[in-house]
């Protein structure tokens, strides 16, 4: 046996050692060998390797060893989970194996020269927080490596990270030089061909890839080697129809989504009508610059007078500025290019405003990937209400594909196929047919458990377009109006009569006598709405955000107030519901501004409602102590999950870094929603559930089973959440969520809500 030394928990290499790798080998693969040599050398280990993995092919590689066969470098290669070394990648953990050769996870690869071999221990290595390899020691010996090893190989790991990952990209970088000599139909081959993103959303799209911002930006900054001189006519015609083009997009717009009136394209509208700025393009024109040129000149000094200024308003304005000058060019080159810049219609992206989601379904888009970075839940509820698949995928990939490939986008599923053959694009034609052809018709006017207790299903409502597939899909009426869009897509707070207009429009267009729940402004946290005092917080979640920034902009509260009431005017069922409610005081004092409000108008002979039912949707742990006060005051309850367990669990329900930690089914989410039921229930005042956990086939039973009796759903949902209903059956259902409340393990939900009522156990 090998005489171990006692000292290796110190195992630092010293800088000299570590330098003379880097830089005393004749390239990457020779630093990773030395590498791998010298962590065999302190370990006195038989075998040392180096396992990289590859962004593209999903694979870790082997990348460098001293003591397994040279030739099995690059060919060794497994994915995240698979094998030894697979396992501790993905699950982010050291693995010490006694007899590698009998371990149940052990993987056998016969070119690797790895039979001898039993002891085995690997651990991750990262940067930072994000994984890049595995090292690897192994011995002959079996139980050879102690916890002294362990140790000593994670040093290891953290010592050689900065530079292993510096490798890692060169090598990547030397890849992509390459890739770029090939032609693009080559290159895009270089791809994976499919891609798992997070589901956030429902439908399908297929198109090209839309040139990224990035891109799509260099024309603005690029000289023009054309050599095509263009003339101030020129520059004109590009005017004309760089207009004709914005109107035509407004105009289609303004007619499928009321609620954006003709704004989506004002600040566009205003600059090229600025003497400041397209009349000054055409006085240096006049003065000898070319037209390229000075449009160029003017558009970068507008990008840059917004993005330096400290408002966040106003840096968002340079994407208007940027948009515009894209187009003017884009004109002006048609004018010499027999066909217009592709624009493509599957937009990759790294980050996207509500604002600019308009922009882009005016433009035609048809799906959108979002790379990493952060995503405010309205764009992800925004994109689903205009009907475009959005993903959210943290692949690096996405950033390199060339513009000529096309991606399919299977949102429900989070998939994405790069470059479809026809055979997968067939499959989901059929399937997307046969969707559409099974919803309408099947739907149910009421619905019932399979013991005959009735559910009541609504619809939850952002863009007036939506309120037709409700309808359609008969729901009931609808339990949640979010406010907020028509204040999220404009650049300043609409008038009370442009609320009137659009509040009166929902009214109309949903059925007489059935319920029309409609919530006041849920501004701030995450539905950042832009105005020009608008403020930076340092933790907007826990900030002036919802009901807080109501009460606090009072003429904001009062104007919308009465452009609810006034267009409820002569109906019946309404009901004003005030999101984020964190305490009595809170509600007392929103209800007063209501009741202020009536009176006004009272005076002033305005038609309103005078009685609607007021309620307050519950998402904050707070109100849980005072429930059956509030059940006292409130004429309903609306469940808000989505907030109630980013606030029960302090996970935000926006980061993926804390995705594992928003868990709708903990203990405390279980207990808590529970015992609003019974208060609702007890004093006999409605309660619904409006969050995401209403559409979800697995949380739905246990709803049931609480006694809740309405949901609220995306429309879209509403099919799939009355075929769950239809199964379940209330007796069974009560049973389960008793079962279900008494489990005070999270994992021990999970499994039983996994198992689903019918087959379920208590769980000690
Ligand atoms: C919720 O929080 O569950 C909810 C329905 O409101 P929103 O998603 O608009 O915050
Ligand atoms: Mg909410």
């Amino acid at each position: 046996m090998t005489q171990k030394k006692t000292d290796h928990l110190n195992l630092l290499f010293d800088m000299g050692e570590l330098a003379s790798i880097i830089t005393g080998g004749s390239d990457i693969q020779a630093f990773l060998t030395g590498a791998s040599a010298l962590v065999a050398k302190h370990l006195q280990a038989h075998v040392c390797s180096i396992y990289l993995f590859d962004y593209r092919s999903k694979h870790l590689v082997l990348k460098a060893t001293r003591g397994l066969k040279p030739e099995a470098v690059n060919q060794i290669r497994m994915l995240p989970g698979e094998g030894l070394v697979g396992q501790c990648f993905s699950r982010d953990q050291v693995l010490r194996v006694g007899n590698a050769r009998i371990s149940p996870g052990f993987k056998y690869f016969d070119n690797a020269g790895e039979d001898p071999f039993n002891s085995f221990l690997c651990v991750p290595i990262r940067r930072g927080v994000v994984k890049i390899g595995v090292l690897v020691v192994q011995q002959r010996e079996i139980d050879h490596f102690t916890l002294l090893d362990e140790r000593a190989l994670r040093t290891a790991a953290t010592q050689l990270a900065g530079a292993v990952e510096n490798a890692r990209l060169l090598m990547a970088l030397a890849t992509e030089q390459t890739d770029t000599d090939e032609n693009e139909e080559t290159a895009s081959n270089m791809f994976p061909a499919f891609i798992k993103g997070k589901a956030d959303g429902y439908g399908l799209a297929y198109g090209t890839i839309r040139p990224s911002r990035r891109k799509r930006k260099a024309i603005l900054f690029e000289a023009d080697a054309s050599n095509i001189s263009y003339s101030l006519a020129d520059f004109q015609t590009a005017l004309e129809n760089t207009i004709e083009e914005l109107k035509l997009l407004q105009d289609k717009f303004a007619s499928s989504l009321p609620e954006s009136e003709s704004l989506i394209f004002t600040a566009h509208f205003m600059m090229l009508k600025d003497k400041n700025f397209t009349g000054k393009m055409k006085r240096l024109i006049e003065q000898g610059t070319s037209p390229v040129a000075a449009i160029q000149q003017l558009v970068q000094k507008y990008i840059k007078v917004f993005s330096d200024n400290p408002n966040a308003y106003m840096q968002e304005k340079a994407v208007d500025v940027e948009d515009l000058g894209i187009r003017l060019l884009s004109h002006l080159k048609a004018l010499n290019t027999p066909s217009p810049p592709d624009r493509g219609t599957i937009f990759v992206t790294q980050d996207i405003y509500p604002s600019d989601m308009m922009k882009l379904t005016a433009d035609g888009i048809r799906g959108i990937v979002l790379v990493g970075g952060g995503v405010t839940s309205h764009v992800t509820i925004l994109a689903r209400s205009l009907s475009i698949p959005l993903i959210i995928a943290d692949d690096p990939v996405f950033i390199d594909l060339p513009d000529t490939t096309r991606l399919l986008l299977d949102a429900g599923q989070g998939n994405i196929y790069i470059n479809p053959d026809d055979n997968t694009l067939a499959i989901f034609k059929a399937n997307r047919e046969a969707e559409n052809r099974a919803k309408a018709q099947d739907m149910q006017p009421s619905t019932y458990t399979l013991d005959n207790r009735r559910i009541r299903l609504l619809a939850n409502i952002n863009l007036l377009s939506e309120i037709h597939l409700a309808r359609e899909l008969k729901a009931e009426g609808i339990g949640l109006y979010r406010t907020e869009f028509p204040f999220l897509i404009r650049s300043g707070f609409p008038s009370e009569d442009e609320q009137y207009i659009i509040y009166k429009g929902l009214f109309d267009k949903t059925a007489h006598g059935t319920v029309t729940t409609v919530r006041t402004l849920d501004a701030g946290g995450d539905k950042v709405i832009k105005h020009t005092d608008f403020i930076q917080e340092a933790n907007p979640a826990l900030g002036l955000r919802s009901i807080r920034f109501s009460l606090k902009h009072r003429q904001i509260f009062r104007t919308q107030i009465k452009a609810i009431l006034r267009a409820a005017h002569g109906r019946q069922k309404v009901r004003l519901m005030f999101p984020l409610i964190s305490s009595i005081d809170e509600f007392l004092e929103a209800k007063q501004v209501t009741a202020q409000c009536i009176r006004q108008m009272e005076q002033e002979g305005v038609p309103h409602k005078n009685d609607p039912e007021v309620g307050i949707m519950i998402e904050l742990p707070s109100v849980l102590a005072t429930i059956d006060e509030f059940a006292q005051l409130a004429d309903f309850f609306a469940i808000g999950t989505n907030d109630f367990i980013q606030y029960m669990l302090g996970a935000d329900r926006g980061n993926k870094l804390v995705a594992e930690h928003y868990i709708p089914y903990h203990p405390a989410v279980n207990r808590g929603i529970a015992k609003i039921a019974a208060a609702a229930i007890g004093h006999g005042i409605d309660v619904s559930v409006c969050g995401e956990m209403a559409h979800d086939p697995k949380h739905i039973p246990f709803l049931i089973g609480l006694g809740i009796t309405t949901l609220s759903v995306d429309p879209k949902f509403l099919p799939r959440v009355q075929a769950t209903v239809m199964g379940t059956r209330f007796s069974r259902a009560s049973a389960y969520a008793q079962r279900l409340l008494d489990q005070t393990r999270v994992r021990y939900a999970a499994e039983m809500l996994n198992a689903g009522p019918g087959k379920n156990r208590i769980i000690e």
